[in-house]
C-alpha cells in the first residue's frame, strides 16, 4: 500500500536551489500490492516529479508518503538499518539506460553493487552467482557480466538496469518511461519482460509514460495527470472505454498503435502551460472545449463518479459532459 497524500501543498525544490516550483499538487495516489498503476500525461505534467518524490530524489516540502504502512516521507535523509531495510524494498528504473549505468564499471560490478550495499550477498562468490542469475532472468547471459555498458544495445542496457533493480529483491518498482528511448520492436520485448518479472516476483509497478499505447499494454489502473494534478483515475477498461475527463479524451484520440511505425499524434491540441504560472481555476480550461465561467474560476476536486473511477472536472460533475460510450481507439 502506497500513498502520496496531503494534497494541498506538495511543493518541490528542484535542482536549482532557489527555484521553488510547485510541480505537483493534489496528487493522492494509492497503489495496491501486485498492481500496475500507470501515471500518464504529456511531458511537463509532473509525472517524473512524482516518481522522484517517491524515491526521495526530490524533497517533499509538504505531504506524506507511506509504503506498506511505514511513513517514508523523510526516508532519503535518514540513514541506519531501518531506513535501509525499507529503502531496498522499492527501486526506480529510468528512461535512459545510457545515463543510469556507470560506463566505467563492468556489468557484473554494476549489478553486484546493491548486493553489497544492502548486505544481500556478503561473499564475492555469492555475489557472482547471484549476478549470473539476475542476468539470466532478464534474458542476458552470466558471461555478459564481464562486459561494459557501451558494448550493449539500448534494449540490452535497459535489461541490465532491470537486473540491477531486481538485485535488491524489491517489491515495488517505479518505472519512469522505461521504454521511451527504445525502438518500437525492442520496446515490446522490454514491456513483456517486465510483465513476466512482475508475475514471477509478485512485483508492484508504478509505470510512468506519456504513451497511451504502452499504458494500455501494461496498466491495471491509470491516473491521468495534467499540470501537476490528477485529472482522472480509472481502471484500464473504464478509461479506454468510457473516458470522462476532456483531457483524457484528448490523449486517447491521439493514441498510436504499439505496433505501427508511424507514431505521429494528431489529436492533441495546444500546449501544456508553464507550471510556474498555471491558469486559474481548472488549469486545463484554456484547452478545453467544455470550459465555462466556473471552470475559469474554481479548481475542480477529484471526485468518485458513477460506474467507478474518479474525475476532477466541473463539467462531468454537473452532467454537462457524459461518458463517451464506445472506445475512441480501436
Ligand atoms: Fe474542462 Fe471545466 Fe472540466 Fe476543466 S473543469 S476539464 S475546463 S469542463
Ligand atoms: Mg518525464
Amino acid at each position: 500500500h502506497f500513498d502520496v497524500s496531503r494534497p494541498w501543498l506538495n511543493r518541490v525544490l528542484e535542482r536549482q536551489p532557489r527555484l521553488m516550483l510547485r510541480a505537483v499538487d493534489g496528487v493522492n495516489l494509492s497503489i495496491r500490492r501486485g498492481e500496475t498503476v500507470a501515471l500518464v500525461g504529456e511531458s511537463g505534467c509532473g509525472k517524473s516529479t512524482v516518481a522522484r518524490l517517491i524515491v526521495g530524489l526530490y524533497g517533499l516540502t509538504a505531504g506524506k508518503l507511506f509504503f506498506d504502512g511505514n511513513d517514508i516521507t523523510g526516508l532519503s535523509r535518514l540513514s541506519g538499518r531501518r531506513a535501509a531495510a525499507i529503502r531496498r524494498r522499492f527501486q526506480m528504473i529510468f528512461q535512459d539506460p545510457y545515463a543510469s549505468l556507470n560506463p566505467l564499471w563492468r556489468v557484473s560490478s554494476i549489478i553486484a553493487e546493491p548486493l553489497k550495499f544492502f548486505d544481500i550477498e556478503t561473499s564475492a562468490a555469492g555475489r557472482r552467482r547471484r549476478v549470473g542469475e539476475l542476468l539470466e532472468q532478464v534474458g542476458l547471459s552470466a558471461a555478459d557480466g564481464a562486459r561494459y555498458p557501451h558494448e550493449f544495445s539500448g534494449g540490452q542496457r535497459q535489461r541490465i538496469s532491470i537486473a540491477r533493480a531486481l538485485a535488491n529483491e524489491p517489491e515495488f518498482l517505479i518505472c519512469d518511461e522505461p521504454t521511451s528511448a527504445l525502438d518500437v520492436s525492442v520496446q515490446a520485448q522490454i514491456l513483456n519482460l517486465m510483465s513476466d518479472l512482475q508475475e514471477r516476483h509478485g512485483l508492484t509497478y508504478l509505470f510512468i509514460s506519456h504513451d497511451m499505447a504502452v499504458v494500455k499494454h501494461m496498466a491495471d489502473r491509470i491516473a491521468v495527470m495534467y499540470l501537476g494534478r490528477i485529472a482522472e483515475i480509472a481502471s484500464r477498461e473504464k478509461l479506454f472505454q468510457t473516458p470522462r475527463h476532456p483531457y483524457t479524451r484528448m490523449l486517447l484520440t491521439a493514441v498510436p498503435s504499439l505496433t505501427k511505425r508511424d507514431r505521429t499524434r494528431t489529436g492533441i491540441e495546444g500546449e501544456v502551460p508553464n507550471p510556474v504560472n498555471p491558469p486559474s481555476g481548472c488549469s486545463f480550461h484554456p484547452r478545453c472545449p467544455f470550459a465555462n465561467e466556473r471552470c475559469r474560476r474554481e479548481l475542480p476536486e477529484l471526485r468518485s463518479v458513477a460506474g467507478g473511477g474518479e474525475v476532477a472536472c466541473h463539467g462531468v460533475e454537473e452532467g454537462r459532459i457524459g461518458a463517451v460510450s464506445e472506445s475512441v481507439t480501436s
